[in-house]
């Protein structure tokens, strides 16, 4: 079982007092959390870690998820898309029916008794409807900040009926939610957690040796679903212009199938067949047992991690690499932006020839990998570690139905 005293050989004492004594506001306090996947994304991630850990210090936390068909799923991975920018969406009549009797059909997840209720992305958002008790947060894990607007006035109207919406960057709050409480708050992730706690030497070997990858040789990486926002064919398109260099390099491209993307299966598909059966691109999921032991391992592998995203809300694949000491090459794309500091954590890349060049430049030089990596894991101790994301989780709990 989780507890907050093991978090103080990383953070120390003093934040896991303080953490301690701001939970005696909420102890007791029953929250329910509700998204649309146990597994694969950030939100599932950041879940199995927070509701834990917020139970360990005294909240009655819990974790529901909606249950829906493949059409549910389609539609709000279209939903998804529209919010993050993409214009060709528009949702008739049949989708959003298909989208509010899902929700209604889940209606039941939600208990009469929670103080709080947290309900994460657009999945769930109209269980809202349904509301009995407590206060209700909406809480956004997407990059809102240029959405399609036919989509985002329909789904405008649910947002408003809640107590209070969360957005990970500032520059995501839509103008028009005006009046309404926002905060901002950034992801985190959990040191202890079995992707980012320390590995030996060996282990990290030995899941390299299970995939055919060679040790000896360079590597760099992209962890990240298989979704047209994460740009797999550019992360390939990378891969190909260093190799002109760099002889041996080896790529691997990890993706978890989330059991909520409609699109996952389609983009690793699209991922195969454009890295055109190069035997040194390893492109390996879920579905080959890669879990949580394994990403860790191939991140700790890496010379340079990639987050090459179009769109990203946060990315907490790159506080995962920068936490491993890896530097990151990353787009200058939402979330990256606050954690790839350019030449001092990593690299922040305008296109595929940059991202390239900075690729090169790290694989050249050991040194100033390990000197921008090791800055990175200083700037994710500081800023995304669980502890943290724990006390503004707890401050916003004290807000809504603090004692
Ligand atoms: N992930 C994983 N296995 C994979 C690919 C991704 O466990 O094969 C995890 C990754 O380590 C991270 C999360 O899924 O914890 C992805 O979160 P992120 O915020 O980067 O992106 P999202 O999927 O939410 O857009």
């Amino acid at each position: 079982m989780v507890s907050i005293e093991d978090y103080a050989p990383i953070v120390g004492k003093g934040e896991v007092e303080s953490i301690k004594e701001l939970a005696k506001h909420v102890e007791g306090a029953k929250v329910l959390h509700v998204n649309a996947t146990k597994f694969g994304g950030g939100v599932a991630e950041i879940l199995s870690r927070v509701v834990p850990l917020a139970r360990s210090v005294g909240l009655n936390a819990e974790w529901e998820v909606i249950q829906g068909d493949r059409d549910f799923f389609w539609v709000t991975k279209k939903i998804h898309n529209a919010l993050q920018g993409d214009e060709t969406v528009s949702l008739d009549n049949d989708k959003i029916r298909i989208y509010l009797e899902a929700n209604r059909r889940n209606a039941f997840i939600i208990p009469n008794d929670a103080e709080v209720v947290v309900i994460h992305d657009p999945q769930p958002l109209p269980l809202i409807e349904n509301r009995r008790s407590g206060k209700w947060v909406w809480r956004c894990h997407i990059d809102t900040s240029n959405p399609n607007m036919g989509v985002w006035s329909r789904l405008r109207d649910y947002i408003r009926m809640y107590d209070a919406a969360i957005f990970s960057l500032e520059k995501y709050i839509p103008k028009d939610l005006a009046g309404m409480k926002v905060l901002i708050d950034y992801p985190t992730i959990d040191p202890l957690a079995a992707k980012n706690m320390p590995l030996t030497p060996t282990e990290i070997q030995k899941v390299l040796e299970r995939y055919d990858i060679d040790p000896e040789r360079p590597i760099v990486g992209q962890v990240a679903r298989f979704d047209p926002w994460k740009n797999p064919t550019g992360v390939v398109d990378v891969y190909r212009k260093v190799k002109k260099n760099v002889e041996g390099l080896q790529l691997l491209m990890i993706g978890s199938f989330a059991h909520d993307d409609a699109e996952g299966e389609e983009w690793y598909n699209k991922t195969v067949k454009y890295s055109g059966g190069d035997k040194d691109i390893h492109i390996l999921t879920n579905l080959d047992g890669v879990m949580d032991k394994e990403v860790n391992a191939f991140q700790r592998s890496f010379n340079a991690a990639l987050q090459l995203s179009i769109r990203e809300g946060f990315g907490l694949t790159v506080a995962e690499a920068l936490w491993k000491g890896v530097p990151v090459v990353g787009t200058k794309a939402g979330g990256i932006t606050l954690q790839v500091i350019d030449g001092v954590t990593g690299y922040l890349v305008n296109s595929i020839e940059d991202a390239a060049e900075r690729v090169k430049l790290l694989l050249r030089r050991p040194w100033l990998a390990r000197e921008l990596g090791y800055a990175g894991r200083q700037h994710v101790k500081l800023n995304f570690l669980i502890t943290k994301g724990l006390k503004n989780y707890l401050r916003m709990h004290i807000d809504l139905v603090g004692k």
